[in-house]
């Protein structure tokens, strides 16, 4: 060290330099271990729709007799597999996006905002038996990106319209939460298991794989959420009872005029 660097000052200051360089390593470390298995479990994911495509082709192309019928059911399953495959890259590249730091924000009405995802949604619930409704607390406006934040929101009601089930009822609300303005999206459905809530979060996390294939999932949308929200400084979290359904919420920053004028007298909708 000597030969290399000429160090002059106390010996104190080496030590808290070494210790600050140690944990820097550490860091680095655990972020390639998680990038390291982020790559290993989207191989995986990037596999098994491949190989369903292969195994298909080949049955059918090994039996001399397959009819007409057996070669629709062939690309029938080539096309559903390969939207897989589209939607799986999509959810990728959106996750290896690192451009956080440039999301362009603005004010955002989220009264507007929760109407517009419900109209989107409204024929995938009516085909599934559940209602959906819109709660103003409080006609909040957040300062995000208008269409980062609708894909969050619509993300996070399609989920609680499809693992709610049937008879359910699903509520964007709209709330004021002091500093933030809030976005909640409730279900009355089976709820998540304790155990799974801490990793509801993560890449790749299901709490029942086989449900979340069967309804197209690629278990990356909740970290999809997660990223693009704390990308536009705010936060997320859910709260859950199971056998009494599931609220996941939305906090943003708010935009300069909401947060100048006090909250007006909540209306319905
Ligand atoms: P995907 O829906 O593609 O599997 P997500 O990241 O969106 O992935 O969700 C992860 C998992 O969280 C889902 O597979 C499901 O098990 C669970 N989950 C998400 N939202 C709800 C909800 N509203 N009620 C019950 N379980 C949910």
């Amino acid at each position: 060290l000597s030969r290399r660097i000429n160090y002059q000052g106390p010996r104190d200051e080496l030590w808290a330099l070494a210790d600050t360089f140690d944990s820097m390593i550490g860091r680095l470390e655990a972020s390639f271990e998680r990038q390291r298995q982020f790559v290993q479990d989207a191989s995986h994911e990037l596999r098994t729709p491949l190989a369903a495509i292969r195994t298909n082709i080949e049955v059918t192309e090994m039996d001399p007799d397959a009819s007409l019928e057996e070669y629709r059911e062939l690309v029938a399953t080539i096309k559903s597999q390969t939207e897989r495959l589209t939607r799986l890259s999509e959810d990728l590249l959106l996750l290896t996006n690192d451009d956080g730091a440039r999301v362009e924000r603005e004010a955002v009405d989220l009264p507007a905002l929760a109407a517009d995802v419900i109209a989107e949604l409204q024929p995938l619930a009516a085909q599934r038996g559940v209602a959906l409704r819109r709660d103003i607390r409080e006609p909040a406006e957040a300062l995000a990106s208008p269409d980062l934040l609708h894909r969050c929101v619509l993300n996070l009601v399609d989920n609680a319209i499809k693992y709610s089930g049937e008879g359910s009822t699903v509520t964007v609300r709209v709330a004021d939460a002091g500093k933030a303005a809030r976005v909640e999206v409730e279900d009355n459905g089976p709820g998540i298991p304790a155990e799974a809530l801490p990793h509801i979060f993560d890449r790749f996390y299901r709490v029942d794989k086989g449900r979340s294939r069967r309804e197209g999932g690629t278990g990356l949308g909740l970290a999809i959420v997660k990223e693009l929200i704390e990308a536009m400084g705010g936060s997320v979290g859910v709260r859950s009872e199971p056998g009494s359904g599931s609220t996941f919420w939305i906090e943003l920053p708010k935009s300069q005029e909401s947060a100048d004028s006090p909250a007006p007298a909540p209306r319905g909708g």
